[in-house]
């Protein structure tokens, strides 16, 4: 399925866009994670049915106390991974054992020291709406008012390059996924026209060699479009960026995978001819796009 209405930002049917045939969704979360209650298993079945030859598990940590993955049991968490790693093996579906870091600069040293001590296959770095945020929905109102685009997005961005630089993360997560909660004061139109704003992220990923990831969540998300958008994929490019990953985010069965077409074919039209990804220790590897979104 190429949808060209996904890539321009129309939301199209959740029915239509559960993607098939697919080498890898790398973004991925299950009970394990506070805000899932995704059995790990189920991931398992539906790639097996549909033909998603492999998955990296991405349940969440947060180094702040106050958070609800705090603290989370990485030997729990292990265990469940690799034991339905064995189980769905012979079904044709590899399963990897990742990790979405809530990345907050000012905690740098807890998440160098966790990276360090735990073993996981690949390791998402994410900005996401802290506790004590401007972007919280109560506070983001007063926000906005008054300020520029530039002074809005700050907070965020400048966390965004702090992650970047910081090389611990094989990729960063929905890069500007501040879109979603800036809504509806701040539209994507208005991001789009402002490409100049992702400058220095762009730059800060291909300076670390670190992977950027087109996350298809806000395809099922108001926003309408992927995290990053495609003019931000196809610019990483254009700077020198190598390195791009691809995941649902799915936190419901419904969402597996879903959208994941048009990541690999965003992917595809910037010129990217591979997905790169991490089994555990060593070097990345590269995940070969299908033909049928390499030959347009
Ligand atoms: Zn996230
Ligand atoms: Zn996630």
């Amino acid at each position: 399925m190429t949808d060209k209405a996904v890539i321009e930002g129309t939301p199209a049917p959740v029915a239509d866009r559960q993607a098939r045939d697919l080498p890898l969704d790398s973004h991925l979360h299950t009970n394990q994670s506070f805000d899932s209650q995704v059995p790990i298993d189920v991931y398992g079945a539906l790639a097996a049915e549909r033909g998603i030859a492999e998955l990296a598990i991405t349940d969440h940590i947060d180094f702040d106390p106050r958070w609800l993955n705090f603290d989370p049991d990485f030997g729990a968490r292990e265990r469940i991974l690799r034991a339905a790693a064995e189980r769905w093996a012979p079904h044709g579906v590899a399963i990897r054992f990742g990790l979405e870091v809530s990345y907050e600069s000012n905690r740098e040293e807890e998440i160098r020291e966790h990276l360090r001590a735990h073993a996981y296959d690949f390791v998402i770095g994410s900005v996401h709406v802290t506790i004590d945020s401007p972007y919280q929905a109560s506070r983001v109102a007063g926000f906005v008012a008054g300020r520029s685009l530039d002074e809005i997005v700050e907070p965020s961005f400048s966390e965004v390059v702090a992650a970047a630089r910081s090389g611990l993360f094989d990729t960063i997560g929905h890069l500007d996924s501040i879109k979603r909660y800036l809504l509806p004061h701040v539209t994507p139109a208005q991001f789009a026209e402002r490409l100049d704003l992702y400058e220095p992220l762009l730059q800060a990923l291909v300076d670390g060699g670190v992977g950027l990831e087109v996350n298809t969540s806000g395809l099922r998300q108001a926003t309408g479009e992927t995290y990053p958008s495609a003019a931000v994929v196809a610019r990483f490019r254009e700077l020198g960026g190598e390195r791009v990953t691809a995941g649902s985010d799915a936190h419901r069965p419904s969402w597996f995978a879903h959208g994941l077409d048009a990541a690999y074919q965003i992917a595809a039209d910037a010129g990217f001819a591979e997905i790169a990804f991490r089994r555990g220790p060593g070097e990345p590897v590269a995940v070969v796009i299908p033909d049928r979104f390499l030959d347009r």
